[in-house]
């Protein structure tokens, strides 16, 4: 971008996301069992939702107001299928909302076994209705489970109705792996594909093994001190690669089009100051210690949390926000300035899509 002025920054609206009054993000497990090296977003000392939990969760959304009639549900972590009962909880949904519109995705890292993948599968499909919607969409990172395991999974998701996108998390200092696997997915699921590039704050200072190589490259060190040398790399190397950017993420600013990956690439949302945001009215997180708040960075930056116990649906829901979250706090937002639209996306978890999506 030629001007580090920006006056207009919009989502170009795609039938990629499903339209919703609500998005209930819920974390029955804080837990990861990846540890990713570049990901924070997970506490293996946190506990996970019991069966009571996830029945005072229930019985409170239970209390949502009716002209709440497209209820979009995140299940989210860490890794929700660490929990138990992340089948208990969706089956109790579809029983519990039989009229309403609902979209019920699970961000996961597939490490399910096929078994329990397929019978869950199995049970959704006949307790649903036709309006429900429940979506698979993973994350794929490397060494963490033979590619030909994921991709026996991605195809039973597929035979079910489920199939979302997978999200394949770049990772340099493995590249023939990466390169490898990254073909062996498109070449079965090109359309289902889609990129991040792994993103690592001060990678200049780290001295991480494996990225030593390529410091002394200018371009790929750029002027962020590395955080996006990955994009770089990757672009420059294959520009081809951009058709698996996620065209759900496509951004107008001052009327050119930048992807997801190339506004954080670009550090394109370090340049707001301010933002309305529509969390106060479209979206609630309850997380696994039972607490609930807007969005995730109120949960980091201690904004607003509520105990679900105390929580009042009938006015928890009232308003937007201006969102007083410092910038350089939130290394990934996006905002609508003209649609009062503020989306958050996590950073540390590449493979990951968005945490909140107003
Ligand atoms: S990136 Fe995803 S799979 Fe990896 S540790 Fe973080 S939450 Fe787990």
């Amino acid at each position: 971008m030629g001007s580090t002025k920006i006056n207009s920054f919009k989502l170009i609206p795609t039938g990629h996301w499903p339209a919703y009054d609500l998005k209930i993000t819920l974390k029955p497990c804080f837990k990861c069992n990846h540890n990713c090296w570049f990901c924070d977003e997970y506490d293996n000392t946190t506990r996970v939702w019991t069966r009571d939990q996830c029945d005072q969760v229930l019985c409170k959304l239970s209390e949502l107001p009716t002209d709440k009639a497209k209820l979009f549900f995140y299940f989210y972590g860490g890794e929700p299928t660490l929990s138990r009962e992340w089948e208990y909880l969706q089956y109790k949904l579809v029983e519990m909302f039989p009229e309403r519109e609902l979209y019920i995705q699970t961000q996961t890292n597939l490490s399910l076994n096929s078994d329990r993948l397929e019978r869950f599968l199995i049970n959704i499909n006949k307790l649903k209705k036709r309006k429900h919607v429940v979506d698979i969409c993973s994350s794929y990172h490397l060494n963490k489970q033979h590619v030909d395991d994921f991709i026996s999974k991605l195809h039973i998701c597929k035979q079910y109705g489920s199939l979302g996108l997978c999200f394949f998390s770049t990772e340099l200092p493995v590249r023939e792996q990466c390169i490898s696997e990254f073909n062996k997915l498109t070449s079965q699921f090109s359309d289902k594909i889609k990129l991040r590039f792994t993103e690592t704050a001060n990678l200049v200072e780290k001295n991480l093994p494996g990225y030593r190589e390529y410091l002394d490259d200018a371009y790929l060190v750029g002027d962020d001190k590395g955080k996006s040398l990955e994009y770089r790399y990757w672009l420059r190397e294959k520009p081809e690669w951009r058709q698996y950017f996620e065209p759900g993420w496509n951004f107008n600013v001052d009327g050119e089009v930048y992807n997801f990956s190339e506004v954080s690439g670009k550090n394109i949302h370090m340049k707001f100051k301010y933002m309305k945001c529509e969390c106060g009215s479209k979206n609630i997180v309850i997380d696994h210690n039972l607490r609930v708040y807007h969005c995730n960075d109120d949960f980091y930056n201690k904004i607003n949390i509520t105990k679900l116990s105390d929580l009042d649906m009938n006015t928890y829901l009232r308003k937007d926000v201006r969102c007083l979250i410092p910038r350089a706090m939130m290394v990934w937002i996006f905002i609508n300035i003209d649609e009062s639209v503020c989306l958050h996306i996590d950073t540390q978890s590449p493979g990951i899509v968005p945490a909140c999506y107003f």
